[in-house]
Formats: structure tokens, C-alpha cells, sequence
């Protein structure tokens, strides 16, 4: 009997288990487990689609959430589960890719799944928002609406005309919307009348608002170019590798016509019915950008950048979803678009440190997109004139596909380069008697200049002469630059700002001075030199909107003879065909950067800038003043150009065990307190016990060089192995060592792998 007793519990407890089916779901939160729920009443898990959103009680509160997976088993018992509040889309709005790649990226940022997750959504999703961003209302007839005699409501003769009209409509197949029946003549008192009445029902139907944004009809217009040699090489090597995933380094320089190529790839995966996803590096780069595919593509194109509303974002984003978009072109956070028919992904100035996202969840969009590729078994174009020293290794070692143009299309020449010793020159404003006279003679002979010098505002230092105070930023460890159009002193670090003081802060002498130069002085000061010719600043201050860039941009097409002054923003693949002197003034700042990748990104930006010069049929000139004339970054650029100094450089990061030859990551901290961060990450060394350790290197805590950034003391971990499974190892340990040390400290942390900068 008992025996039997027994038995019948057993079975009815497995068959409970078979019922008692979990969901587990994923919401927006720093700890890292999905959590499990179980149906509402009456209801199966199967009425959960996986990648569904859905309402979940979560602690005191409510949450939104995703469900990822089903289950038999939970830690908890069944009936301590609470069941889900609700199911918000009936149909999934992400894939079993989608949901593979945020594994990938929580896994290897060593970032929670959730919040991955989360992170790769548009924001009105995000929050729990309607899939459909763009509804209308529209108002048909029910049943009764169908049926009801016409001659009964004859007395309310303008209810029966609506009822007719909707009526006529239906017979026709055809919708209507509350806005048309306004329009024809009829109040919305009339169409509540019906409503109360029982006879007319509403709905909502997605439109796409006429003027969008970020979803675009293109144009086809045929290119006439003749393509060189060069490019027809890279063209072929590219067509035989489309069929599966492959990473292909097109390493083409500035003016080579890599455009072109990635036109001719494109149009050949659009034939076979597929998308395209194009990342390109920042807002500034897009109306030049945009307008290029635009007018070769008659394809739905979605395009994706910080400047749209969350509507327009989740427009393009569904466009994408639903196979409606064919190209995609969007900054960094675009390459987590779902793209269910992809067949081909580019990263156009793949070097960009754009496509690093440094807070948050740190991530690589071109890292990400190498792995999205091989998960879809898609080729990925690396494309730049100056790569990253990890895709150039990648590339010798075989690994990628290298492709290169060493000419320039058409009949541009490459520019004279002249390296400027000014140790014991006499300056005017900066300028050396040299930079002027070429300034001069490229006017003179109606050609344009561009003066580079990476740093905003009037000065960077403002300075007591009689006691050598000078302006710090309260927050920063750091020098207040001076804007003297705004009479203002600014921090570029945080966003203190103040008002250029009348008299020393330590002395109280009224004999303050700006030392050094700014985009604003220089402009100044080429004004004052060059009063006949227009004189265009660009930089993050005076392009405050897209229309205003859009107006210089105009005026430098023009071709009159002029100068601009930019910082680093006019380095980024802008095409200004009639430039052809080039001023670079301050790359000396870049060369004495500690950062351990300063050496690739001074070369990288005296490569981009000196692009810039005579690409079209004029000679170019490209002048570099400085004090370290005889800096090795300097000497072999100039002798074997960018890929002659990073060969040097790659040796260097070897030498040193630097990435690409060792694998990087970083630990943060962070606190208003003084050396909080700092204890609490020794905390951390203090507590590890872990065996893979032996094979990465710790190094740390270390401040940062920058010590106090707006407000807060930092401090970091580096660590370094030769082995990505023994630093995601270590770091992970670490994690956990975070996550229960954490509460003893008031801080922020955060987890930095393949760090773009460590200073
Ligand atoms: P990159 O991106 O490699 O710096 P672009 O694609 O912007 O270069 O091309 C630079 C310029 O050369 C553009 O004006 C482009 O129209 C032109 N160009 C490209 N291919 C050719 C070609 N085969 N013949 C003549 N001009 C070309
Ligand atoms: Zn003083
Ligand atoms: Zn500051």
C-alpha cells in the first residue's frame, strides 16, 4: 500500500513538473541571471512567444521584460513563482540571433545579459512601447453596424451617412481612417454617436510618415567612372569571398575610390535579394555620406544616427526587422540592428575610435560586427586608408583577406609633405614665417587651406603673468581653456564653465595672459594676416547644427580661395576637392599623450589630415610644424608612411606585450570620495583567488593619469594576458569579487575590455 502511496506521489509530482514548465525571461538589471516566472492562469508557455516582450512583477516593482528560454526546472518552487503580468507583443520583436548575439556580447564584455540585451534596443521599446511607432486611428463597422436597417437612424441623417460611407468602404475592400472622415465633413460627435450606439469599432494601423527621416527612397543614378586597375583588382578578390563569412581588409588610401568599391559590392548582394549594413563613423559624416547612397541605391535605405527622434529610430529599426529596408546605414549602435536577410556588413574608417562606446556597455561596433558576420556567415569589409594596428595584424597573419589601393582615382596626386623644425623660430600667433608664406602663395593662386590644430576655444591656458597662477577646472585635474567669444572659461573634461575672471585668483593682479593656441586664436589670427580671403572655423562650437555645417560645407565647395581652421572634425573623410595646402600646429600634444595607442593615432590623424590635400588634379602641400623633429613616430612617417611606421610601431606593442600581441582589459572605479576607488579596488587584488590569474597579468590599482575627472577620483585595474579565455577568466572572478564587495563602497565600476584609451 504504502509502497503504492509512494508511487502515486512520484508520478503525480513528475507529471506536475511536466505542467510546471517555467518561462525565463530576461529584464533590464546589473544582476546577471534571467528570471523565472510562470503563466498567468489559463495560460500555457507556449502562449509566451521566446523573444516576445512581457509585464513582470519584479521585486516591489515592475519591469519589462524578454523571454529567452523555457524551462522545467527552477530554483524556486513552482508555486512561489509569481506569474507574468502580461505579454506585451503577440510576435516576437527579436530573433534567436539577436538573442545569441547579446549572449556573445554579455559574455565577452563580461557585461550583464539583461542589460546587453536591453542595450541593443531602440528606446521606445526599451520602455515597454508599441513595435508600431507611427499609428493611426481608423474606425470600421461591427456586426451590428452591418446589419442595422438604414431607415432606422433616417432621423439623424448625418449618422446614417457615416454608417453608409463606412459600409460602401468595406463592400470595396477598402480602410478608412478618423482623419478622412473628418475630412469628409463629418465631427467627431457624429462618429462617438455610432460608437455609442454599438455600431462602429476602432483600430490602429502603422503608416509611414511622408517625410521621414530615417527611412528613404533612393534614386538610381548610373556611375560613369572608368574604375582603375586597382579597383578592379579589389572589386574581383572581394566577389569571390561573398558566398560565406570572411573578413576583408579593404586598405585603400585616402582618394583611392573605396566608395566606388563598396558601391559595385553592394549592388552585387542587393541582386541576390539581400541587405546591406553600412557603419560609417559619426554625424558628421552623413548628409555627404547619405546623399552618396541615396542617389546610386532606388532601394528603401534606413538610416540610423544620434540625431533622430526615438520614433524615427524605431521606425528605420522595424523597417530593418521586416525585410522593408534593404541598405543600412547607421552609426556604432546600428550594427546591433536585426537584419533577418543580411548579406553583407561594411565598416567604412574601421580605425574610427567612434565605433567604441566607453560607458555603459563598452563595446566595439566593428568587433561586434565580426562576429555578427561569422554567426550569419557573411563577409565584412574593413574599409580605411589607415587601419587599426589589430585589423593590419589580423590581415598579416592571414587571418583577413587584405586588399589595398595604393593610388589615387583619377588623375589626384599625392601631396608634398614638409616636416618643420620650429625650436628657436620666432612665432607670430603660433604661425612660423614659413606657414605663412605657403598660406599666402595658395591663396594668391586661388587654391584653399586648411589649418588643422586639434583643440577648441581661444587658448588653453589662461595665466597670471606676475605670479604664474593659472585657471584649473574645480572638478578636473585639469586647465581651463579660454573662449573668448563667449568671455568664457571652459572645462573640455566636464561641463564647468565660467566667466574669463578680471583679476588673478592668488594675487589679484589685473596682468592675466593666454598662453597657447586655440581654433578661436588661430582664426583670429589668420584673419588679421589674411583680410581679403574668408576665414572658416569648424569645430564642435561653431557647428552647433547640421544647417550651419551644411552652409560652410557649400561655401567650401564653391572652390574660392579661403581657410579653414578645424580640429579633428575636418579630418574625417570629408572630401574637399580644392584643398590643396594643409597646416598641421600642434601635433606635438598627440605625440606626448601616455596613452599606449597615442603613436597609432598621431599617425593616423597625420595620415587623414594630409589626405585631405590635392585630391583633386592640384599638387598638394601638407606643412607640419613642431619641436620634436627628430620623434621616431615623425621620422618614419615621414619616410615610409602610414604602413612604413606601423610596421615600427607593431614592433614596439610587441616588445612591450601591448595589444594586438596580448589581449587588454580594464577595471574602473570611480567616487566623489577621495581615494575610495582606489581602496576599493585593492580590495578586490586583496580578495582574488583565482588560478587563471597566473597567466594574466594584474597590474594595479593604479589613478588615473587624469586623477580627478568632473567631481570623481578614478582609478583602474589593467590586465593583460596572452590568453582571452585566462583575462575573461580573471576579470570574471573579479566581477563577482565586484559585485559582493561593492556595497562597503559608495562608488561606479565598470568592466573595460579591448579598452580604446588606458591614461
Ligand atoms: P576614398 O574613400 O578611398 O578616400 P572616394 O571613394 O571618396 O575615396 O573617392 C575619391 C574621389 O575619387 C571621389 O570624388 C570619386 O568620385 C573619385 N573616383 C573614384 N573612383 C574613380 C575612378 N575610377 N576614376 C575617377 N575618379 C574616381
Ligand atoms: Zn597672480
Ligand atoms: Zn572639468
Amino acid at each position: 500500500m504504502n509502497t503504492n502511496l509512494e508511487l502515486a506521489r512520484v508520478s503525480t509530482k513528475q507529471q506536475m513538473n511536466q505542467i510546471n514548465k517555467i518561462i525565463k525571461v530576461a529584464v533590464l538589471s546589473p544582476l546577471d541571471s534571467l528570471f523565472d516566472y510562470r503563466p498567468e492562469n489559463g495560460k500555457k508557455i507556449e502562449d509566451y512567444p521566446i523573444g516576445s516582450r512581457v509585464n513582470v512583477p519584479f521585486g516591489s516593482t515592475k519591469k519589462i521584460g524578454i523571454v529567452i528560454s523555457y524551462s522545467e526546472k527552477s530554483k524556486l518552487n513552482f508555486e512561489k513563482l509569481k506569474p507574468i503580468n502580461s505579454l506585451i507583443d503577440k510576435d516576437p520583436i527579436v530573433g534567436k540571433d539577436f538573442i545569441k548575439l547579446a549572449t556573445w556580447i554579455s559574455e565577452y564584455y563580461i557585461h550583464p545579459f539583461g542589460d546587453a540585451l536591453f542595450n541593443m534596443l531602440p528606446n521606445i521599446l526599451r520602455k515597454g512601447g508599441s513595435y508600431n511607432p507611427y499609428v493611426m486611428n481608423m474606425w470600421k463597422t461591427n456586426k451590428k453596424g452591418q446589419d442595422l436597417p438604414l431607415n432606422t437612424i433616417s432621423k439623424t441623417p448625418k449618422q446614417k451617412r457615416l454608417l453608409e460611407l463606412l459600409r460602401e468602404k468595406e463592400s470595396n475592400l477598402k480602410e478608412i481612417s478618423e482623419l478622412d472622415i473628418l475630412k469628409q465633413g463629418f465631427s467627431k460627435e457624429i462618429i462617438k454617436k455610432l460608437f455609442h450606439k454599438n455600431l462602429i469599432e476602432k483600430y490602429e494601423k502603422f503608416y509611414i510618415p511622408e517625410k521621414s527621416q530615417s527611412l528613404i527612397d533612393g534614386k538610381s543614378e548610373n556611375s560613369n567612372l572608368k574604375l582603375t586597375h586597382e579597383q578592379k583588382l579589389s572589386i574581383d578578390t572581394i566577389f569571390d569571398k561573398l558566398s560565406s563569412f570572411e573578413v576583408i581588409l579593404l586598405d585603400g588610401i585616402t582618394g583611392s575610390g573605396k566608395t566606388e568599391i563598396y558601391f559595385q559590392v553592394i549592388n552585387k548582394v542587393l541582386a541576390s535579394m539581400k541587405q546591406v549594413l553600412v557603419l560609417i563613423p559619426e554625424i558628421s559624416l552623413t548628409p555627404q555620406t547619405i546623399q552618396r547612397f541615396t542617389k546610386r541605391f532606388s532601394k528603401k535605405i534606413a538610416i540610423f544616427h544620434s540625431k533622430l527622434s526615438e520614433k524615427e529610430r524605431l521606425l528605420a529599426w522595424r523597417a530593418c526587422k521586416e525585410e522593408e529596408a534593404e541598405i543600412i546605414i547607421g552609426t556604432r549602435s546600428s550594427i546591433f540592428t536585426p537584419l533577418p536577410n543580411i548579406g553583407l556588413i561594411i565598416i567604412d574608417e574601421e580605425h574610427d575610435s567612434s565605433y567604441k562606446q566607453n560607458d555603459g556597455l563598452h563595446y566595439s561596433a566593428r568587433d561586434i560586427g565580426i562576429v555578427k558576420a561569422k554567426n550569419q556567415n557573411i563577409p565584412i569589409i574593413l574599409g580605411t586608408a589607415t587601419p587599426s594596428l589589430e585589423s593590419f595584424h589580423n590581415a598579416q597573419k592571414n587571418k583577413y583577406t587584405h586588399t589595398k589601393l595604393k593610388q589615387r582615382a583619377g588623375n589626384a596626386k599625392l601631396p608634398n609633405i614638409q616636416i618643420l623644425d620650429i625650436r628657436n623660430k620666432v612665432l607670430d600667433n603660433g604661425f612660423s614665417e614659413e606657414a605663412i608664406h605657403l598660406i599666402k602663395n595658395t591663396l594668391k593662386s586661388g587654391k584653399q587651406v586648411l589649418v588643422f590644430i586639434n583643440r577648441r576655444g581661444y587658448a588653453p591656458l589662461l595665466m597670471c603673468h606676475d605670479c604664474g597662477w593659472n585657471a584649473l577646472c574645480p572638478q578636473c585635474d585639469a586647465r581651463l581653456t579660454v573662449h573668448r567669444k563667449q568671455e568664457a572659461l571652459r572645462c573640455h573634461h566636464c561641463n564647468f564653465s565660467s566667466r574669463i575672471p578680471e583679476k588673478c585668483n592668488s594675487c589679484e593682479s589685473k596682468n592675466l595672459v593666454f598662453i597657447g593656441q586655440g581654433t578661436q586664436r588661430n582664426t583670429e589670427t589668420l584673419q588679421n594676416l589674411f583680410p581679403h580671403f574668408p576665414v572658416i572655423r569648424i569645430d564642435r562650437d561653431s557647428i552647433q547644427n547640421k544647417k550651419s555645417f551644411e552652409k560652410y560645407i557649400k561655401k567650401i565647395n564653391s572652390g574660392d580661395p579661403l581657410i579653414l581652421v578645424g580640429t579633428q572634425m575636418l579630418a574625417k573623410g570629408h572630401h574637399f576637392p580644392l584643398l590643396s595646402t594643409i597646416v598641421i600646429l600642434d601635433i606635438d600634444q598627440g605625440i606626448y599623450n601616455p596613452d599606449f595607442r597615442s603613436e597609432e593615432k598621431v599617425t593616423q590623424l597625420l595620415t587623414q589630415v594630409s589626405g585631405r590635400a590635392g585630391r583633386a588634379e592640384h599638387e598638394g602641400n601638407v606643412l607640419i610644424q613642431t619641436y620634436v623633429p627628430d620623434n621616431d613616430i615623425l621620422s618614419s612617417w615621414k619616410k615610409g608612411g602610414y604602413h612604413g611606421s606601423i610596421v615600427e610601431i607593431l614592433k614596439n606593442r610587441e616588445f612591450h606585450e601591448l595589444p594586438p600581441f596580448t589581449h587588454m582589459g580594464v577595471i574602473r572605479a570611480d567616487s566623489t570620495k577621495p581615494d575610495e576607488a582606489f581602496r576599493f579596488l585593492k580590495s578586490l587584488i586583496d580578495n582574488n583567488r583565482n588560478d587563471c590569474s597566473q597567466n594574466c597579468q594584474i597590474i594595479g590599482p593604479i589613478p588615473l593619469i587624469m586623477e580627478k575627472r568632473a567631481g570623481r577620483h578614478r582609478a583602474q585595474i589593467i590586465f593583460k594576458s596572452k590568453k582571452r579565455f585566462d583575462l575573461n577568466k580573471t576579470i570574471n572572478n573579479f566581477k563577482t569579487l565586484i559585485n559582493s564587495n561593492k556595497k562597503n563602497y559608495r562608488l561606479r565600476c565598470s568592466i573595460d575590455i579591448d579598452p580604446s584609451e588606458v591614461a
